[in-house]
């Protein structure tokens, strides 16, 4: 018997990727699906940046590129950042990675081990608790509620930080909730935080550039008394439809910047080449795509928050971001996972069911709605049957 270490006893993974391998598999089947599970933009990446891609293969950028990334595009990053947040960034503490969840793979790697403790969302992002039982470290959960639009709250986040807390990590916009936290909340966290300058904190952005009704995103990144200690995740997947190119980036801190970049050096090497100058494209090229992009999630938004409404049973809160649904399904009687499952099975509608995010995720479902309106309206049409059957 061959034995590995313990964590493989305790690792998880996404459940969004068993959904819709079986959404794919009664596809298969002739069954007529509509995919609201898996969190990935349903665009095809921007001409441009796929034309950057085949350029950089024709013009031989076959090879290695530094472990960090390439120096045009870690200049790009700094450049976006600067535009977007306002925030001066140094190329140098810039890290190209192989997707956004790197980063957070890398952070908690970096500070989790037996006695220490992580706090994390809850609902929230599976692979956050996933690595976090992986490290050994204790996971815990920070309530995003409801009642509070599913932002986090700044005094129930800091109340559980203890002498063992080593890493805290946020999401705003968030998933699976569509979750913003305002700026108020954001400025009263920081505040917190400077009473504890060894947490250190990984904030999750990879959503960062999709929010509604004029909901402004704020960048942990702009907050200087806490720039010593925070790892910022961001990146291409969600922004320009680049989920399949496996491109993020972060910003680490001047003291953990090289501890990254060894990590890098140790895993991959690099990230592939040509996906670096697409991502430069990306960056320094026409963002009309991206805004013309989140206009159409904004129609969609609204189409699938109303339709919910109109469901006997669920309630749906307008979510301020990203681009899921999170509904409160409890007065349907029915458990999330189960009720997921069925509509899956029965109306082949695919979505996630809330548990799949954390402790708190009962009683509530995940929709994407990148996916078109009318796919929208047919699903929720056979949703309401379904539930008045
Ligand atoms: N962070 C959050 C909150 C996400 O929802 C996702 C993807 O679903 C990621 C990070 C990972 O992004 P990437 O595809 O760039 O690894």
């Amino acid at each position: 018997m061959l034995k590995t270490i313990s964590g493989f006893d305790r690792i998880g993974e996404e459940n969004a990727f068993a959904v819709l391998a079986r959404a794919t598999e009664l596809a298969g089947q002739g069954r007529d699906i509509i995919n609201l599970g898996i969190g990935q933009p349903d665009f095809r990446t921007p001409e441009h940046i796929v034309e950057a891609a085949i350029k950089a293969l024709q013009d031989g950028h076959h090879g290695y590129t530094p472990a960090t990334g390439i120096a045009p595009l870690r200049e790009a990053v700094s450049a976006d950042l600067l535009k977007r947040h306002g925030v001066e960034t140094d190329p140098g503490n810039v890290l190209i990675v192989p997707g956004g969840k790197v980063t957070m793979f890398m952070a908690i790697l970096m500070f989790g081990e037996p006695g220490a403790e992580i706090l994390y969302p809850d609902p929230g992002f599976p692979i956050y608790r996933s690595m976090i039982e992986f490290t050994g470290a204790r996971p815990v959960p920070v309530p995003i509620r409801e009642e509070n639009d599913f932002a986090f709250s700044a005094e129930e986040t800091l109340s559980l930080i203890t002498d063992k807390t080593r890493l805290l990590i946020l999401n705003s916009p968030a998933n699976p909730t569509g979750g913003v936290t305002p700026r108020s909340e954001i400025e009263a966290l920081v505040k917190g935080l400077e009473n504890h300058p060894d947490v250190a904190v990984m904030s999750d952005e990879i959503y960062s550039q999709m929010t509604y009704d004029g909901m402004e995103h704020v960048s942990l990144l702009g907050f200087e008394s806490i720039r010593d200690r925070l790892i910022l995740l961001d990146g291409w997947s969600k922004t320009y439809a680049m989920t399949g190119w496996r491109m993020g980036f972060a910003v680490w801190p001047d003291s953990l910047a090289d501890k990254a970049r060894k990590l890098a050096v140790n895993a991959w090497s690099c990230v592939n080449a040509p996906a670096q100058f697409a991502g430069l494209a990306a960056l320094t090229g026409p963002q009309t795509a991206v805004r013309d992009m989140v206009a159409e999630f904004d129609a969609r938004r609204r189409a699938i928050v109303d339709g919910l409404n109109a469901l006997s049973g669920i309630s749906c809160r307008t979510p301020l971001g990203a681009f899921y649904a999170f509904p409160n399904i409890k007065d349907t009687g029915w458990k999330a996972k189960e009720l997921a499952s069925a509509l899956l099975e029965e109306t082949g509608v695919a979505t996630i069911g809330g548990p799949d995010f954390g402790i708190l995720g009962e009683g509530y479902i995940r929709l994407s709605y990148a996916n078109s309106t009318e796919n929208i309206i047919s699903a929720l049409d056979r949703i309401g049957a379904f539930l008045d059957q």
